[in-house]
């Protein structure tokens, strides 16, 4: 058992090894822990312990776009504490939540008005994906038990959001325990013909014919869903090309198949919109969603999910449970105060206005990196960018690790996912703020040269 002395120094911990951190080179953290240790967090900025401050580049992992210790959020919790901190969703509920539902529902496209509740993205993609099979069992199609997801797609950890997703170092070391049924469309990046493209490229939605194609091999009455990242993030923030959102939606409805956009870095505001379905005009089945949702203070994630979904659970023959899911949080209040605190200030702030007014600063500052020389492409749309850099012979993921371990150097907590660094600003940014980050990303990417 690990010893901690009353003159306990974190950063010294941090090399015994007692915490394991999640997607992290962990030794290399335990050989420089500086500047990795958060103390406080105000507004866009972390603070280590030292007092030095870090712009935080992705709005945590995109989830805490409204910024930290927003008072209002701070109060939500504290008033929900004292009222009621906890309540089980199984049989019976509390009004804090089943009102939020209402305000999500509100906020979806038209048809889909029924909210069910998890605690994080992975939960919600597993939970879609539940739903998906459920569904059509109880169309008495249930023979439809394939799932479509894409590559170099991200939707979490569980072993269903493993399977359907496509970012390959995710998946090797369980390759053995992918769900069965799963197939995979390609993405839709080509560095040839959309590079440097500026919000959605114009070239490729008929990538989304592969979709056909698998129809063809499996033959439709097998396939369950589809699910893609409308924009995909984890990735390196790739834009869907003109139309092709749109032919998918036309296959899948063709074909019966359900379409789930996994909307947990989209949803509640980072394309200027509530959702990217709303951005780009196309309606699915199902949306997940979770990090935005509650500004990442509590975990909260959920599924949105249609009218002709929902009633099919509601009615036939009525058993004691329609589905057989659920989990011992889903719907906490704690996280359901937070959220309708998150969407008062959307609202009263008019946050999305913001996030409208800002993309075009973004775009502007990003594509200011085109020309330098380890710069091969770069993307954006809403307040997301990325920006790839090339790779190091023979080392793929080195030079991103090296930027992100300068950033912290140089007052910048970035996000590099392989050789792309990800942007994601808090909506709360100021325009010189965001060209604040450019520059300085600028400066590392010319240091690296
Ligand atoms: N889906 C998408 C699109 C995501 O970006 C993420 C997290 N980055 C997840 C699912 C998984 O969410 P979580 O880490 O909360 O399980």
């Amino acid at each position: 058992m690990t010893q901690l002395s009353d003159d306990f120094d974190c950063p010294a911990a941090v090399t015994d090894g007692a915490y394991w951190l999640p997607f992290s080179a962990n030794r290399r953290m335990k050989a420089n822990p500086v500047r990795r240790i958060m103390a406080r967090a105000k507004g866009p900025y972390y603070y280590t312990e030292a007092g030095e401050e870090l712009f935080d580049t992705l709005s945590g992992l995109w989830c805490t776009p409204l910024g930290h210790g927003h008072p209002r959020i701070v109060e939500a919790l504290k008033t929900q504490a004292e009222t009621l901190d906890y309540c089980t969703a199984f049989q019976v509920t509390n009004p804090v939540t089943v009102r939020l539902a209402g305000r999500i529902a509100e906020r979806a496209p038209q048809g889909l008005n029924h909210v069910f509740f998890a605690n994080s993205g992975s939960e919600s993609v597993d939970t879609a994906l539940k739903i998906a099979l459920g569904y059509h069992r109880l169309r008495g199609e249930g023979n439809r038990f394939r799932m479509i997801g894409r590559e170099k797609g991200y939707h979490g950890v569980g072993f269903g959001g493993m399977s359907v997703g496509g970012i390959v170092p995710n998946r090797k070391m369980f390759a053995t325990a992918m769900i069965p049924g799963v197939d995979h469309l390609r993405h839709t990046h080509d560095p040839v013909h959309m590079a440097f493209s500026r919000g959605q490229p114009n070239w490729g939605a008929d990538r989304a014919d592969d979709l056909e194609r698998l129809v063809a091999l499996h033959d439709a009455s097998t396939i369950a869903a589809v699910i893609v990242e409308p924009v995909q993030g984890s990735s390196g923030v790739i834009v869907p090309p003109v139309g092709y959102l749109q032919r998918l939606r036309e296959i899948c409805t063709r074909h019966g198949i359900l379409l789930i956009f996994d909307e947990v870095i989209t949803g509640f505001g980072r394309l200027g919109a509530n959702f990217a379905a709303e951005r780009f005009g196309v309606t699915p089945d199902m949306i997940v969603f979770a990090k935005a949702i509650t500004n990442g203070v509590v975990p909260m994630g959920g599924v949105i999910v249609s009218d002709e979904i929902y009633n099919s659970f509601m009615t036939g023959p009525e058993n004691a449970i329609e589905f057989c899911h659920g989990y011992t949080y889903s719907g906490h209040p704690l996280a359901a105060a937070v959220a309708h605190a998150v969407l008062d200030v959307m609202e009263e702030d008019a946050v999305l206005e913001r996030v409208r007014a800002l993309e075009p600063v973004l775009e502007e500052a990003v594509h200011t990196l085109r020309g330098l020389n380890l710069v091969s492409d770069i993307r954006n749309i809403g307040l997301t960018a990325a920006v790839d850099v090339v790779p190091v012979d023979g080392a793929p993921g080195a030079r991103g690790l090296s930027i992100f371990e300068k950033g912290l150097e140089s007052g910048l907590l970035l996000r590099c996912t392989g050789d792309t660094i990800a942007f994601g600003p808090p909506f709360i940014s100021t325009p010189e703020q965001i060209y604040a980050m450019v520059d300085g990303v600028r400066r590392l990417i010319q240091a690296a040269d």
